[in-house]
């Protein structure tokens, strides 16, 4: 249920209807615009006589949500949230490029692919410590000794990082990680997820390889619940009928979670269809379609690469898609 204030309401009277809402054993979620107050309830809002709140003289409205999804619902929170790290912004107009490799494979790697990106005009790094695998006998990634080699690639660039973490008895080891990834194979892994509510850290959430925008989003709302309101929504593709493609890339999701959510909206070409060659259109088209961000697969050596190297651009690749981004930007922006 939603509460919106009228224009011009006292903080006084304000903190008194929150205080009587609460004392129905209910959470409030205050959303404070330029010219409005959204309060969205959540629990067991039956309890609530929505004809006597609605009567009230500083209430302008009183709505159900229907959605099962609240805290990420736009309804609760009209403006969109902006998700910082660091100095860098993403969402309500900010766009971020996130860029490096599928996995850290050594600290010339890293470095060299960081110093690349940057000089392309990334804002955040990616890659990957702890590596989901569909074969046990791949390379599942560095562990521990790969988040040190980012932290040493973020000091040697400024570039804050962002990185899987698959398991919650690992997150002692994810303390000086910038943002936490959610890998798409464990989007409903919903002990992880709020044991990620309780972390004061973004955290960049992958649509499952099955699973639909509002499982996705019920997947924020466990996040979100538990009191972590920094969470990106990432769609990396989905399986449908694609045989030449790893996945489908949904992008008519982006135009969708925009109307749905407030939560910023970051699109990965690359898990999306496996080819290099079609990341730059697919990322282009992302832009075009909203995207907050874009999540892209970097390789210095793509040919040698311990994971997923057939869809990685080379630097001087993703150089020019930088910059034709920054071109539609420009347009749709
Ligand atoms: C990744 O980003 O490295 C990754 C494994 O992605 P996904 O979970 O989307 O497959
Ligand atoms: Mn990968």
């Amino acid at each position: 249920m939603i509460v919106v204030l009228k224009h011009g309401t006292s903080p006084d009277r304000q903190e008194q209807l929150i205080h009587w809402l609460k004392n129905l054993g209910l959470q409030i979620h205050v959303s404070k615009g330029e010219s409005y107050t959204v309060l969205g309830l959540v629990g067991d809002t039956s309890r609530v006589d929505m004809d006597l709140v609605g009567s009230l003289d500083i209430v302008d409205a009183v709505k159900r949500v229907s959605e099962p999804f609240k805290c990420c619902n736009r309804k609760f929170h009209p403006e969109d949230t902006v998700v910082e790290v660091g100095d860098v912004k993403i969402g309500g107009g900010h766009f971020a490029m996130i860029a490096g490799p599928c996995s850290v494979e050594s600290e010339e790697q890293i470095v060299a692919v960081a110093k690349a990106v940057k000089a392309s005009g990334a804002d955040l790094l990616r890659g990957g410590a702890f590596k989901p695998r569909t074969s046990p006998y791949d390379f599942a990634g560095l562990k521990a000794e790969g988040l040190e080699l980012l932290k040493i690639a973020r000091a040697e660039t400024g570039l804050p990082f962002v990185t899987e973490l698959m398991n919650i008895m690992d997150l002692d080891l994810f303390e000086d990680v910038d943002v936490i990834q959610v890998g798409a194979r464990n989007m409903q892994n919903f002990d992880l997820l709020r044991e990620l509510g309780k972390v004061d850290k973004p955290i960049l959430l992958k649509r499952g390889l099955a699973n639909t925008l509002k499982e996705l989003l019920m997947s924020a709302e466990y996040i979100m619940a538990s009191g972590n309101e920094q969470v990106m929504l990432c769609e990396r593709g989905i399986r449908t009928f694609s045989d030449y493609t790893r996945n489908t890339l949904d992008l008519s999701a982006v135009p969708m979670l925009r109307e749905l959510s407030h939560l910023p909206i970051i699109v990965d070409p690359s898990h999306a269809t496996g080819i290099a060659r079609l990341v730059p259109p697919m990322a282009l088209a992302a832009t075009a379609a909203g995207a907050d961000g874009l999540i892209i697969e970097v390789h210095n050596d793509p040919i040698h690469a311990l994971c997923d190297g057939a869809q990685s651009l080379r630097p001087e690749e993703y150089d020019k898609l930088a910059a034709k981004v920054r071109s539609i930007r420009g347009v749709v922006a």
